[in-house]
């Protein structure tokens, strides 16, 4: 580790992005267990960055400093945190250190000159925007910007543009030192994981479900996944797109996901004898919920999660959602339920589901009854899972399931679903 933390001390023979500025959203707004959010988000950094040339991380005047012995990994390593939960935005930046800069600013201009030249591609204009954390400096930020910008103009040969500019160099004034940047990558936002509990999320092999589960897993819980599949034991799990569906949100968490297959027949044997085909899709989701309930129990998690959204096919009547799950003793979160399906894709899309999910698969919600009833009293449902034996066919499924364990490197490791944790 060098002792100045990397400051940038001769621009001329070259620059050295070896900080990250990583700054955090919707903690910053907490109150006074705002140091618990903090300690969270800053060990999922940590473990995000294990393996990286990371010589320390401080926090300063509301942000993290993420140190880099030397700036090759700058980049990987803003990627890695572009996954973490809880930030607003990374940007590599060069550390100037307070002491090294004349009333004039002359050095920050010439390193702002320096990263101009690097990126500014096609752009015609450009912008200054200093931030003063500082309120001691003596220069306030309209002056900083007019300085640097008159060093970054000449370098670029651009005009400076203050409003919608194609290219922007940032200025962070801290107390101890300048942070100059050009880019400020987007963050993943929401909360660290792990700050607001476990959840159960039903997974299929669509593209809504995935979504859901990222997007609850975006607000601070951590995920046990369940997914039911065609077939009597786990063998017959055909659950390479499950698992790989699986990996990829497992990217986004710092600890192992737990992925449950459930199979579906223990459910079909009763339900051929008992259970109507209109009635079959929303008697079968019950089945799903509790299988789920039953889990979310033994991994600890205080809600279930769905993909449903409201409308979209049969089973997401109003009515059929109402009965599904009246007995469940346990809140169902449905994250997508006032989204429509091109904005559940957009984001599909940005996680890297999508083509995950359109992956051809033959789901077990897939083979039901074609013609489902878009209205059914639970009444009625209640009185079908006596007579099934609802609960025998949720013990059943689950001692013949199988539970995996995925680490965030996508490492797998079965487990059998009676075991113990
Ligand atoms: P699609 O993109 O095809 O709509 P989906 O995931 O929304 O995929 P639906 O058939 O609409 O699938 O099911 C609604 C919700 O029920 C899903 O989002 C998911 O949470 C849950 N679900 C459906 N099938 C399964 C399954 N086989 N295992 C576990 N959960 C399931
Ligand atoms: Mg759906």
């Amino acid at each position: 580790m060098t002792t100045n933390h990397g400051d940038h001390t001769d621009h001329a023979v070259g620059y050295d992005a070896s900080v990250l500025v990583v700054t955090y959203g919707e903690i910053a707004l907490k109150g006074r267990n705002r140091p618990v959010f903090q300690r969270r988000l800053l060990n999922n950094m940590r473990r995000a960055l294990a393996g990286e040339p990371v010589t320390r991380i401080n926090h300063v005047e509301s942000r993290y400093l993420v140190w880099l012995d030397g700036p090759a990994r700058a980049e990987a390593c803003a990627d890695k945190l572009a996954r973490v939960f809880g930030i607003r935005w990374i940007s590599p930046a060069v550390s100037i250190a307070k002491n090294d800069v004349g009333p004039e600013l002359e050095r920050v201009g010439a390193v702002a000159a320096d990263l101009a030249r690097r990126d500014v591609g096609l752009a015609a204009n450009f912008k200054v925007a200093t931030r003063r954390s500082d309120r001691g400096f003596p220069l306030n930020s309209q002056e900083i910007n007019r300085l640097v910008g008159r060093a970054v103009s000449a370098a670029i040969g651009l005009p400076a543009r203050m409003t919608r500019p194609d290219f922007t160099v940032h200025v962070l004034v801290l107390r101890e030192r300048f942070l100059v940047f050009t880019g400020k990558r987007d963050g993943a936002g929401g909360l660290p994981s792990g700050s607001s509990g476990r959840v159960c999320c039903m997974l299929s092999g669509g593209i809504d479900s995935p979504v859901a589960a990222w997007l609850m897993m975006r607000r601070g819980c951590r995920a046990a996944l369940v997914h039911v599949f065609s077939g009597r034991t786990a063998a017959d799990a055909d659950a390479g797109k499950i698992i790989d569906l699986a990996r990829l949100l497992a990217v986004w968490s710092p600890v192992p996901l737990t992925l449950w297959l459930v199979p579906v027949v223990p459910y079909e044997i009763r339900a051929i004898e008992h259970v109507a085909d209109r009635y079959d899709m929303v008697m079968f989701r019950r089945f799903m919920l509790q299988c789920a309930a039953a889990i979310a129990r033994r991994e600890n998690c205080l809600a279930l999660v769905t993909g449903d959204s409201l409308g979209q096919v049969a089973s997401q009547t109003l009515q059929n959602l109402a009965a599904i799950g009246p007995d469940l003793q346990m809140p169902v979160f449905r994250p997508l339920i006032a989204m429509d399906k091109e904005q559940i894709t957009a984001l599909s899309q940005q996680i890297g589901a999508f083509t995950i999910s359109i992956r051809p698969y033959r789901d077990c919600c897939s083979i039901r009854s074609p013609h489902p009833a878009l209205s059914t009293r639970a009444g009625v449902l209640d009185d079908l899972a006596v007579r099934m034996d609802l609960p025998a066919a949720v013990e059943e499924a689950l001692a013949c399931g199988e539970r995996l364990l995925i680490g965030p490197g996508g490492r797998l490791q079965r487990i059998r679903a009676a075991d113990p944790d």
